[in-house]
């Protein structure tokens, strides 16, 4: 692993076809566009989760049968929707969930180390490969519903911070990442304020879970806190600023607005905006002070979205 570089790797040696449309999309002038309120001094603050918001991967999740141990591959957006219910109730009522980082549910989200890779026959971390395979794919089926808000904060170098249930080193994301731009899909590499993949150590550890106890979403609270902070530190104060993140886990979204609605408590000034991206929708609400009641400004299924509107709020 090359922790230590801020270039990725050399990623020559992975195929990565270049679409038709990302030609297309490279075609259509697009002229840059300050941040909502730079003339103010205010920046706009992108935060993503990754899978089934950004793109979508195939990396599957694997489920062990309570008696036989059987395994059954199932979908990052289905854990997303049953992952509360897994051997309690609903279609997963007889499985459960194994937590070794080598041969359990998250096996796929972690990296492994070199002979690992070796014994799977692969050349990079699995999710570089996932994301390489999805772009063989046409762009519909992996662009997930923000893809066209991570674009725009692209294109327009927006701060982007990637905030993500996985386990790969910070490094990997971006290795994956960078295979967009290589393919064409994005114009350079993204802005990036910072990356939380919140189930890698190093990573839970500077996020102040010393003893790995805190749960996926509680991680990302405290992964939206430091961010907002950073942002702070490196932009300087603005009571201007604008902040958004998007996430398509219902149990994510209900923890992620109450840490927005605490941070809107400690910077009134700021705005705070919330996007749920649930069964591919996007789903805009704007933070307020009142506690974690949001207000949605705005609901459209995935197809019917401008993605010029879609941007609008940041
Ligand atoms: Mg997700």
């Amino acid at each position: 692993m090359s922790q230590n570089t801020d270039k990725p790797s050399d990623l020559n040696d992975l195929f990565v076809p270049k679409s038709e449309s990302s030609q297309l999309e490279l075609a259509i002038e697009r002229k840059k566009e300050h941040d909502r309120n730079f003339h103010l001094g205010g920046r706009s603050f992108y935060f993503f989760d990754f899978d089934d918001n950004v793109a979508f991967l195939a990396t599957p999740l694997i489920l062990f049968h309570k008696s036989s141990g059987q395994e059954l591959k199932i979908s990052s957006g289905q854990f997303a929707q049953e992952h509360a219910r897994i051997g309690k109730s609903g279609p997963f009522v007889e499985y459960k969930i194994e937590w070794d980082d080598v041969t359990g549910t998250f096996r796929n989200f972690r990296d492994h180390h070199n002979d690992e890779l070796e014994r799977l026959g692969l050349k990079k971390q699995i999710f570089v490969h996932d994301v390489a395979e999805a772009l063989g794919l046409p762009d519909f089926q992996w662009k997930g519903p923000s893809w066209s808000c991570f674009y725009h904060a692209t294109f327009n170098q927006r701060p982007v911070s990637v905030i993500t249930a996985r386990g790969h080193d910070p490094q990997t994301l971006k290795e994956g990442i960078e295979l967009f731009v290589s393919a064409g899909h994005l114009p350079s590499t993204p802005n990036f304020l910072s990356l939380f993949p919140v189930s890698h150590k190093a990573t839970r550890t500077e996020l102040g879970d010393l003893d790995l106890t805190r749960s996926v979403a509680e991680l990302k609270q405290s992964a939206i806190r430091e961010s907002v902070e950073r942002a702070l530190e490196r932009y300087g104060y603005s009571p201007h600023h604008r902040f958004g993140m998007s996430d398509d886990d219902p149990k994510n979204i209900q923890l992620i607005a109450e840490e927005m609605t605490k941070l809107k408590t400690k910077y009134p000034e700021m705005s705070f905006f919330l996007i749920e991206t649930q069964h591919g929708e996007f789903v805009k609400n704007e933070i307020g002070l009142s506690g974690p009641k949001v207000t949605k400004l705005a609901s459209a299924p995935l197809p019917s979205v401008n993605p010029v509107e879609q941007i609008k709020l940041f």
